[in-house]
């Protein structure tokens, strides 16, 4: 169900009854675990005021669900992970402000890894969320909940955060759009900090146009985030003729599923047979991206997670004789493996001996990197590729390989790394059955292009 449908409903019965509706379909699927909290008592007396014409606005009784990384009010926000767990938000993140401000229902928070590390949310502290078409595989992540939510229709859209991937690869492992805006639309304040440099906040839906909306609704400056830009998206019923697109071909190098290549080169086609040019481009910096993305990453996170300390807020262990067992059994107790596993990595790599070595070599990679981003956009309007090299994998397959687990990102982090926009739609179905999405990659602040382009060829 979409957002125009949506509020069909909500007419023609009650914000109510379409609240209550979306809360009754959350309970019915809690199999999934794609819902960690519901924020059921606040949603539904927001509701009332809808029909009571006290709350108006653009999506006004229109209900969605947060990750729960994102500070809201109704429930607690525990960035799934045990050192949040009771943790009941002070205030809201902008986002979620800016959407009720349109009269938006939020409904529950959705599951993920904890404190967003991952890209399957098995590393939640509160178990994994299925795939939404097969249950015996991942929800992918970290934003697995919400992408799971949004494809099972519980609620039209969902908001995710995205790092290295994580509302791209989720949306791709579940057959629905994704966006990852240019780093700075959309404000990160109220939002639980992985790494700083390329932390986005975007949205889930089943269609181009409510991207839109919700881009629109959410995008714009806030002075509580000194790295949001001025509001630059717009929403566009026009798409520029015969755009230049580059295909990147280390992304579709031999080891890529051939049901994901197949289904990239038919998006190609569809492009071309629509007016536009696709030509093969290389990107060779591709092959350090992972490097660069793990060992920037930790650095930040490492960083981000120190404030958990068992002092200010959070998880306390208890029964503590000295400073350093709180500091110690707090964050044992409070951390996952792949938490504790990141921390150690990003203390290496920023630790005086290595620092040079590690975190600045990084730097300067990732601007050759964003170079060779940069040189292709003087040729190119938007680059496409897959999202992920496989489609979603089976629950465990990766777990115990770390490694294994990080290769999946290499299609989602290079973008990540250069701050630039990039969406992830739907682009068919493997053999079996599973989704496939395409990502469209633009420059910096070209976010209203590439959906537009997008849209243009939805259904077609
Ligand atoms: N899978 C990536 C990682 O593990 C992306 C995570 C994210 O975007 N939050 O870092």
């Amino acid at each position: 169900m979409n957002i125009s449908e949506t509020k069909e409903q909500i007419k023609t019965s009650s914000a109510r009854k379409v609240v209550e509706t979306a809360i009754k379909l959350a309970k019915d699927n809690a199999d999934y675990n794609a819902i960690l909290n519901l924020t059921e008592e606040r949603a539904l007396k927001r509701a009332d005021e809808v029909d009571a014409g006290k709350i108006t606005g653009k999506l006004a009784g229109v209900p969605f669900v947060v990750k729960d990384n994102f500070l809201a009010f109704g429930a607690p926000t525990t960035a799934a992970s045990k050192m949040l767990e009771n943790f009941n938000a002070p205030l809201q993140s902008t986002a979620v402000d800016r959407l009720e401000a349109e009269g938006a229902i939020c409904i529950g928070k959705s599951n993920l890894d904890a404190f967003a590390h991952g890209g399957s949310t098995e590393n939640s502290a509160f178990g994994p969320t299925k795939n939404s078409v097969d249950p015996t595989r991942v929800a992918g992540g970290s934003s697995g909940g919400s992408a799971v939510i949004t494809a099972l229709n519980v609620v039209p859209f969902a908001l995710g955060s995205d790092t290295g991937g994580s509302i791209r690869q989720p949306a791709s492992f579940n057959g629905v759009v994704g966006v990852k805006p240019t780093y700075g639309t959309v404000s990160r304040y109220g939002v639980v900090a992985m790494a700083s440099s390329t932390d986005v906040i975007g949205s889930f839906t089943s269609n181009v146009a409510d991207a839109e909306l919700i881009t629109d609704i959410m995008a714009g400056r806030d002075d509580r985030d000194m790295t949001t830009l001025p509001d630059f998206f717009e929403i566009q019923t026009d798409v520029k003729p015969g755009q230049k697109i580059g295909l990147i071909k280390e992304f579709m190098a031999e080891g890529v599923d051939s049901d994901v290549r197949d289904r990239i080169n038919e998006y190609a086609e569809k492009l071309r047979a629509n007016g536009h040019v696709v030509e093969e481009v290389s990107l060779p910096m591709v092959e350090y991206a992972l490097a660069i993305y793990y060992i920037l990453v930790p650095a930040e996170l490492s960083s981000n997670l120190a404030r958990y300390d068992g002092v200010r807020y959070g998880h306390r262990a208890e029964g503590i004789k000295s400073l350093a067992e709180l500091y110690g059994r707090t964050r044992d107790e409070g951390f996952v493996t792949e938490n504790k596993r990141r921390i150690m990595i990003g203390s290496y790599v920023l630790s005086s001996g290595f620092f040079d070595a590690y975190y600045l070599k990084a730097q300067k990679a990732r601007t050759l990197l964003i170079n060779e981003f940069n040189e292709l956009f003087k040729r190119y309007d938007l680059l496409i590729g897959p999202v992920t090299p496989t489609p979603a994998f089976k629950l465990g397959e990766n777990t115990s390989d770390p490694i294994k687990m990080y290769l999946g990102d290499i299609m989602t982090v290079p973008t990540s790394i250069a701050g630039l926009p990039a969406i992830s739609v739907p682009a068919g179905l493997s053999e079996t059955g599973l989704p496939i999405g395409v990502q469209l990659m633009g420059p910096r602040c070209s976010d209203s292009k590439l959906l537009a382009l997008a849209k243009s060829l939805e259904n077609k």
